[in-house]
């Protein structure tokens, strides 16, 4: 009972993060404030009220309009909190907070997840990683390494396991000239490496291409033509590293199960 409460909460919680990954996704390089300003509508300019900013319930009631000049609000606002919230809610399902440890992991996982969440959705829009949000990820990947290190597991593969895994992305990059894979790509995958380790981060990468693959095929399909604009690979990337994190999937059980 305490537990199904606590993966509700942990929803909610998300829902709200989610609502603010929102707001630095929208103002992250525009030269608006993230802190500061109360949240406004694109359109009309109107300072939303609270009842206006609750998420997704806000966007369903008001049929996904503005409630004073109509116009239409952007899908990402509930998919991001949407799907923040069931981040979190898997966090706590998958790994409950059982100590006080378990729980600093956990708001460790929570950040990581959130910053996962602003990498795919800017890239989706601009085709570009801003290099802060990779190495904060990395960051957060290098605090989960010391936090395993103080309870005595610490693998030096692991440390490695960032370097060696962006290595192939890189020389992707390198060798097409940027045309196949991005710098930020290969930048995003060291935080994988190190969040992962070696054996699981392999994984993701796999994943990743697989995914990838198959969405590639599928937009040819539907657009029945040859994929002219660059498709962003962190939301692949990213999918595979949830996938692998979430289900404890590692390279080497992939390799079994072919
Ligand atoms: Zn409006």
């Amino acid at each position: 009972m305490v537990f199904i409460f606590s993966i509700i909460v942990a929803f909610v919680l998300g829902t709200i993060i989610g609502s603010f990954l929102n707001v630095v996704i929208l103002r992250w390089n525009t030269g608006a404030s993230i802190a500061v300003d109360r949240s406004r509508c694109f359109s009309c300019g109107r300072t939303l009220r609270w009842y206006e900013l609750i998420p997704v319930v806000s966007f369903l009631v008001q049929g996904g309009r503005c409630r004073s000049c109509g116009s239409r609000l952007s899908w990402q606002y509930p998919l991001v909190e949407m799907g923040t919230g069931v981040l979190f809610a898997l966090v706590v399902w998958l790994f409950p907070p059982l100590s006080s440890l378990g729980a600093l992991a956990d708001a460790l996982y929570f950040a990581i997840v959130s910053v996962l969440m602003v990498i795919v959705v800017y890239d989706l829009r601009h085709k570009i990683i801003p290099d802060i949000f990779s190495y904060f990820f990395a960051f957060l990947a290098m605090v989960l390494i010391m936090l395993h290190a103080s309870v005595g597991i610490f693998d030096w593969w692991t440390l490695a396991a960032g370097p060696l895994l962006a290595l192939p992305l890189f020389l992707l990059w390198l060798v097409s000239g940027g045309r196949w894979m991005g710098l930020g790509d290969a930048k995003l995958t060291l935080g994988i490496g190190w969040m992962l380790g070696l054996n699981a981060g392999g994984a993701a990468l796999v994943m990743a291409f697989w995914i990838g693959a198959i969405v590639g095929i599928a937009l040819i399909i539907v657009h029945r033509m040859r994929l002219k604009s660059e498709v962003p690979f962190a939301p692949f990337l990213i999918a595979g590293t949830l996938i692998v994190f979430f289900t404890g999937l590692t390279f080497t059980s992939l390799a079994l199960f072919l």
